[in-house]
Parts: structure tokens; C-alpha cells; sequence
């Protein structure tokens, strides 16, 4: 589907959108704290989790209602905007009745197309930004469908969250965060602002600089960032949490890239142009290794033997492996990339074997 959104987040190109606040709302002291420290920092939205969607029963569930007087007070006293998260009807019905100015939908939301649409229908007819955050598992097409639902029913101002995907295990991430993602979605629609929650993607304090430097050298629109005043007491996500003047020096320590200049854009014009001619020699060799597939695959045919030799393909994989760290490839992209051709290799010999 094709979509033209509108921008929530106002700034010039070399300014991200900055989102700061706690996780939770958890006393009327603590949100206001946190918003006027916040306030000098001159973000451009506050954020505070109202309702908590939380893995196991028996945690902090968020203090609903009252959060939200909270929330008019931040507004009142600082003047800033302020943004919580919905995850059916009612949530965006006394949220709107409070004045929060933009919602947001989490990522256990996302994935469910049935609680996407309620929130959706109370939508229908308000004029009210939407942000989106990214499904827990890695699946493009669910984010996408979620932001078309919002779209649907008439609003324009959406804004897409990454805040990494779940996985099984330890990682050095509590969600990692597979850039290839939100590269594609932004690939599909430019305009689509693009906001990095590096706060969900680490779950740790000592990586939130490095991730929210990563987006910024990807071009990410802006960034949200769970603040504390103080984290280690905090009654969700105590890890992740900066305090005040920590989120104040991450965002200070944020090497923004330029534009680039006309010279510098033509000697990227000139690399691209040799990328290019890269890429057309790589195509034709595999064009060509997969021609002399197919003809041992005529052979095997002719001559009874099964595709796969698994012996084989051990030593090729080994030797590649090898090969390429010789040349500065690493293991991991030599393995990947030989596992992709010798798929394709099969696939082609099962069609002349089947033909
Ligand atoms: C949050 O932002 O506090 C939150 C619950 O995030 P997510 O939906 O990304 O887990
Ligand atoms: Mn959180």
C-alpha cells in the first residue's frame, strides 16, 4: 500500500527528535522531577509508560488513571508534550480525555492485529499523532500492517519506534536490534519518521551511547530514552534507565553527520559508480556459477547420484571460510553468503533433476 505521512517531530536536519521520560509513571514526584529536569534539556516529547505491559503477573502494572493527571500537570508546569502508551480502547479514550498529545503503541501490541484495530476505531475521526513500535519478533509485514490499520482511518502523523527484536537466550542485547529491519521500512517509505528506542534495545545503561550513535550514523529521525532521576529505584526497567544529567551528556556526545558537500558527493558518485560495476561482476559470476550447477545436476541425473553431498559441502564451506579471512572477510559473512549460494545451487539442480 502506499502511504504519505506527515512529520510529527519538527527539526531541522541535523537535529533528532529527542523522546525522554521514565519507563513507568510511579509518583506524582517523580514524573514532575523528571519533566522539569527534562525541560531544560529542551526535548521535544515527554514519555511515560501509564499502563505497563509487563512479561510476568506480580510485577509493577503501571498506576493507570492518576498517571494521567500527572501527565496534564507536565504539560501545565513545563509545556511540554507529552506521550504515553495504548493498548486498547479505553487507554485511548482517557487518554485523549487528559490531553496527552501523541500515543504510542508498544511492541506487544503490534503484534496483535485484533488489539491494532480497536485501537484504531477509537481513533477513527481524531486528529492525533501515532507512534509504532516494531512487533517483539522480527516481522516486517506485521509492523507495516500495523502502521496501515493507523493510516486507515485517516491519520497521517505516524511515526515508526525500533526498539529491537526479541530473542531466545542471553545476547548482548536485551532485544537485538537487526538494523536490516527498520533499513527496509525506511527504504519503503522515506518519509516515515524513524525514531530509535536505544533505552529497550540494550536493557543495559553502559551500550545506550553506542546505540543511539548507531542510528544517528543510519540517519534515524530521532530517539527515545528511558530517564530517571533515579534509575537504580526504579519500579520497571531499573537497568536501563539514565539519570537526568546522563541522558543530558549522551545527547551531547552525538556526532551528527553533515550533508554531504558537492565535491564530497561526487567522489561518492564515483565509488558508487565502481560499487556498481562490482555488483554486475558479482551477478554475472553467480549467473555463472549456478549454470555449472545445473550441469552437474544434469550429470547427477544421468547418472543416479543424490544432490546433496554433505561431505562436500563441509570442505567448500571450510575452505571459503579460510579463503576469505585471507582477504578480510569475516567467517560469519563467508558462512552466510556460501549457505544462500548452495541453497540456490540446490534448488536449481532439483529443477533439472525434476524436469
Ligand atoms: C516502554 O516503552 O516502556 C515499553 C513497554 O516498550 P516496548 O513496547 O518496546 O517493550
Ligand atoms: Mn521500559
Amino acid at each position: 500500500m502506499d502511504m504519505q505521512f506527515e512529520k510529527i517531530f519538527k527539526r531541522g536536519d541535523r537535529n533528532p527528535a529527542i523522546i525522554a521520560g521514565p519507563c513507568s509513571a510511579e509518583t506524582e514526584e517523580q514524573v514532575l522531577a523528571t519533566a522539569h529536569a527534562l525541560k531544560g534539556q529542551n526535548i521535544d516529547l515527554f514519555r511515560s509508560g501509564i499502563w505497563k505491559p509487563r512479561t510476568r503477573p506480580n510485577t509493577f502494572e503501571g498506576v493507570g488513571k492518576p498517571g494521567l493527571v500527572w501527565l496534564r500537570k507536565v504539560k501545565e508546569e513545563t509545556g511540554l508534550k507529552v506521550t504515553t502508551e495504548v493498548a486498547n480502547k479505553e487507554h485511548v479514550y482517557e487518554s485523549l480525555k487528559y490531553g496527552v498529545d501523541v500515543l504510542w503503541i508498544g511492541a506487544r501490541t503490534t503484534v496483535n492485529p485484533f488489539a491494532v484495530q480497536d485501537i484504531a476505531d477509537a481513533l477513527e475521526g481524531v486528529d492525533i499523532p501515532v507512534m509504532i513500535k516494531n512487533p517483539i519478533n522480527p516481522d516486517l509485514n506485521l509492523w507495516i500492517g500495523a502502521i496501515e490499520r493507523i493510516y486507515n482511518i485517516g491519520i497521517r502523523k505516524i511515526a515508526a519506534i525500533h526498539r529491537g527484536f526479541s530473542s531466545f537466550g542471553d545476547s548482548h542485547y536485551r532485544n537485538i536490534p537487526l538494523w536490516q529491519i527498520p533499513i527496509e521500512l525506511k527504504r519503503r517509505f522515506p518519509d516515515l519518521e524513524i525514531i530509535c528506542d536505544n533505552s529497550h534495545i540494550c536493557g543495559r545503561r553502559d551500550i545506550l551511547q553506542e546505540v543511539a550513535q548507531q542510528a544517528m550514523n543510519l540517519s534515524f529521525d530521532g530517539l527515545m530514552t528511558e530517564v530517571h532521576p533515579n534509575p537504580d529505584e526504579a519500579w520497571s526497567d531499573a537497568k536501563q534507565q539514565l539519570t537526568p544529567p546522563n541522558f543530558k551528556k549522551l545527547v551531547d556526545e552525538l556526532i551528527i553527520r553533515e550533508g554531504a558537500s558537492v565535491e564530497v558527493q561526487d567522489s561518492l558518485a564515483e565509488l558508487r559508480l565502481q560499487i556498481d560495476q562490482v555488483d554486475n561482476d558479482l551477478l554475472d559470476i553467480l549467473s555463472k556459477r549456478m549454470g555449472v550447477a545445473k550441469a552437474i545436476g544434469q550429470y547427477k541425473k544421468e547418472n543416479n547420484v543424490p544432490i546433496l553431498q554433505p561431505a562436500r559441502w563441509s570442505k567448500i564451506l571450510d575452505k571459503s571460510a579460510k579463503k576469505g579471512e585471507g582477504k578480510g572477510l569475516s567467517e560469519d559473512f563467508i558462512v552466510q553468503l556460501f549457505r544462500a549460494i548452495h541453497q540456490e545451487s540446490i534448488n536449481q539442480q532439483n529443477e533439472v533433476m525434476n524436469s
